[in-house]
């Protein structure tokens, strides 16, 4: 009945700011009890971009939506609901709430303003007081309804929330912060700590993570988690950063001139210096100042930065690489960005922090297969990973199974202040942070893996069978064939066949060990091998014969990368199985006429005579330190032993071939004996073919 004497915004009919609050004041004077007990609520709304509104609709657009929002809220509560355009876009509503699902409501009111324009998305953002006492003036109750409304900001996925003391204490301390820190920084309250990074299979101490903290003198210890995401709404952030980039400096100063050896000590860098176009030439005047080689800092930066803009992102990494310093990604994997985006940038090295996989809602499971997969991936990258956040033994061990050698986490050490830090690098082995793969050649896996590139091309038109092959553990993987590769294996197979065959489990021991023998090789002599095995495909039922030719492009310490390049040679090898039978058919016919011959070894002395020797002569099936042996056997007469020497000697020399008649046998028959040797690629005798023919 009072509310004819307010006054009404003439857009929307809604009250008037003032006559909103002075109803609001009366109505909760008649409730003390409901007031105290939750039954009212305070409701404050705020359209976002409401100017681009205007701005692409006009102001007839505006106000026709100014007109549709009002609508909407006086819809939320009842006829003794009041309702208020405070100003321009922001609105008030103040209800009792006794019996009302407010949450129910307030979805649907976001969801009919979310779609009330067919070419636009207009969201507003709602923060809800629902009362706690009765002593509060409705400029309080908006206060926190307001408050509330800026928490939204900060959730993707809400549209409204509710108010809680916490969000309260969090406004003070933001406040604080702002109003502290400029002093902070002056009065070095800031410290810098470090945490200790490991090669946690050699225990070597591999470099540190600069780390802020707040030593507020009432406060105590703050930790940044807290005043860093506050530092980053004001440009302080950038102040700080390179606080703790020059007090790191000074660290590494200190150490050179009292002769430790320094570890590199990371620094990390916000979003919004990225954002800073000057950070880059500031650090490096910094790093100037100490004269600290850039080999000792490295930089990170977090996957989050990728919001901004990959260009910026992009261009910052190169400014600081032309400068030296070393790109560490952080929290890598987090999800801001796609594995695509990350391939496109230039990193040095990834931290994987492993909290973030132990979340409730990834299943350890699952959590351990993005792992592998992002370990994977780096190493694709030929890109070193850090393991961050580990805690227990069995993420370490976890760490080490998926070939991850670098770790940082309570386990190991907590970050430390400066002088602790001193004196855990004075004492400690120190090693370096090496790529997982090191790339033999020219040989670019980013390129590799892009589609368009030439060596991808080049891959893709190689006339023979060519394919990337990993060697891990005593085991081969196939993981990229070319189609030539797939049809040297067999007619009917398809890619995915191919890709899925592993080749150990298709051979047999034999040839398995061949295969192993080459690949061996291949590694200790970074060269390239070949060999020939016999293997079953997976559709096929007759085994095929291979000729591998290998080449060692990358290697870690537990794992290789071959380029393969084979030949299906079945055919020519099924031909020369036919010439080793005629070969034995004339074995065999040689029998039937009177022919000795055997194999003599230069280089050992062994002789391995044919079955006639065996049968006529009495001669064991291998006769070592030829000829003496066969003096000894007496199947030369001592008077033609010497003769035998000489001719065996000039053999031995490299005489191609040779000829002389010798009485053999107990008989002592005459026999013709001739020579032809066998030489290797630099021109050295290797073995001696010997046949003997009665003279008659
Ligand atoms: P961050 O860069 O991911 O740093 C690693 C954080 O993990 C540190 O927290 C470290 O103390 C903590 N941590 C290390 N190992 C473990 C572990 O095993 N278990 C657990 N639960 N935590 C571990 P901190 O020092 O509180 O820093 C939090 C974040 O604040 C940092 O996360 C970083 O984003 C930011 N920050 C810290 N110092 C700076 C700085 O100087 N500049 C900027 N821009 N940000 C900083
Ligand atoms: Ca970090
Ligand atoms: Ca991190």
């Amino acid at each position: 009945m009072f509310r004819d004497v307010y006054e009404n915004d003439s857009l929307t009919g809604l009250l008037s700011y003032s006559s909103f609050q002075k109803a609001v004041s009366s109505m909760a004077e008649q409730d003390p009890k409901g007031m105290e007990n939750g039954r009212y609520a305070m409701l404050c709304f705020n359209i976002l971009r409401f100017k681009v509104i205007n701005d692409l609709f006009g102001s007839d657009g505006g106000d026709q939506l100014l007109i549709f929002v009002a609508n909407q809220i006086r819809k939320i509560g009842d006829e003794k609901a009041l309702a208020s355009r405070t100003h321009s876009d922001h609105f008030c509503l103040f209800l009792p709430i006794d019996g009302v699902n407010l949450a129910a409501k307030m979805e649907s009111f976001s969801n009919t303003v979310e779609n009330c324009a067919s070419d636009f998305e207009v969201i507003c953002h709602t923060g809800v007081y629902v009362t706690n006492r009765n002593d509060i003036r409705p400029d309080g109750m908006i206060a926190r309804a307001l408050l509330a409304c800026s928490f939204v900001k900060e959730q993707v996925d809400k549209r409204y929330m509710f108010y809680n003391t916490s969000m309260r204490t969090q406004l003070l301390l933001e406040q604080e912060i702002i109003n502290n820190m400029g002093k902070a920084l002056e009065e070095e309250h800031f410290k810098v700590y470090y945490q200790s990074q490991y090669n946690h299979i050699t225990g070597q101490l591999v470099g540190a993570e600069a780390l802020v903290r707040w030593l507020h003198p009432t406060r105590g210890l703050i930790s940044p988690a807290v005043f860093i995401p506050v530092l980053e709404k004001n440009n302080f952030i950038v102040k700080l950063d390179l606080f703790v980039f020059e007090k790191t400096c000074a660290l590494i100063r200190r150490m050179l001139d009292e002769g430790i050896e320094p570890i590199p000590l990371s620094v990390n860098v916000s979003r919004l210096d990225i954002l800073y176009p000057d950070m880059p030439d500031q650090m490096e005047a910094i790093r100037q100042k100490y004269n600290v080689p850039v080999e000792w800092l490295r930089v990170e930066i977090t996957e989050s930065a990728i919001i901004d803009g990959i260009e910026k992102l992009t261009q910052f990494i190169e400014k600081m690489h032309k400068l030296g310093f070393n790109i560490e990604m952080d929290d890598f994997g987090s999800g801001y960005s796609s594995l695509n985006m990350l391939k496109n940038l230039d990193l040095d090295t990834l931290k994987l922090d492993m909290r973030l996989l132990s979340d409730e809602g990834s299943s350890k499971n699952n959590g351990a297969v993005i792992l592998t997969g992002l370990v994977r991936m780096a190493k694709w990258l030929g890109l070193p990973i850090i393991g961050e956040g580990v805690e227990h033994k069995e993420q370490a061990d976890f760490l080490a199974s998926i070939g991850c050698s670098y770790v940082q986490g309570f386990l190991y050490s907590r970050p430390v202040p400066e002088e602790d830090f001193y004196e855990l690098v004075k004492n400690q082995k120190k090693g370096e942070i090496k790529p997982p793969m090191q790339l033999i050649e020219n040989m670019n896996s980013a390129k590799f893996w892009n589609p368009m590139s030439i060596e991808t091309l080049i891959f893709n038109n190689y006339v023979g069978g060519a394919a990337v092959m990993e060697y891990r553990n005593k085991r081969v993987d196939l993981v990229r064939v070319n189609k030539k590769f797939i049809r040297e294996l067999g007619e009917n197979l398809t890619e995915e066949d191919v890709l899925k065959w592993q080749p150990f489990d298709y051979m047999d021991e034999k040839n398995k060990q061949i295969m192993l023998a080459a690949a061996e090789k291949a590694i200790a002599t970074d060269s390239e091998q070949e060999c020939e095995t016999w293997s079953l495909t997976p559709k096929n039922h007759d085994p095929i014969c291979m000729r591998v030719a290998m080449r060692m492009i990358a290697n870690s310490t537990d794992n290789v990368m071959f380029y393969i390049l084979i030949r299906n040679i079945t055919n020519e090898r099924k031909t020369q199985n036919d010439i080793l039978h005629h070969e034995k058919v004339f074995r065999a016919a040689s029998e039937q006429v009177n022919i000795y011959y055997w194999e003599y070894d230069v280089k050992t002395k062994d002789m391995i005579p044919c079955f006639r020797c065996m049968r006529d002569l009495g001669l064991p099936a291998l006769m070592h330190n030829y000829p003496e042996s066969l003096f000894e056997a007496n199947v030369v007469p001592p008077e033609a032993a010497e003769k035998y020497r000489v001719l065996m000697n000039s053999i031995d020399a490299g005489l191609a071939s040779a000829e002389v008649v010798v009485p053999l046998t107990l008989d002592r028959i005459p026999f013709r004996i001739r020579y032809t040797t066998e030489f290797d690629d630099q021109g050295n005798p290797v073995k001696a073919y010997g046949s003997a023919v009665p003279v008659n």
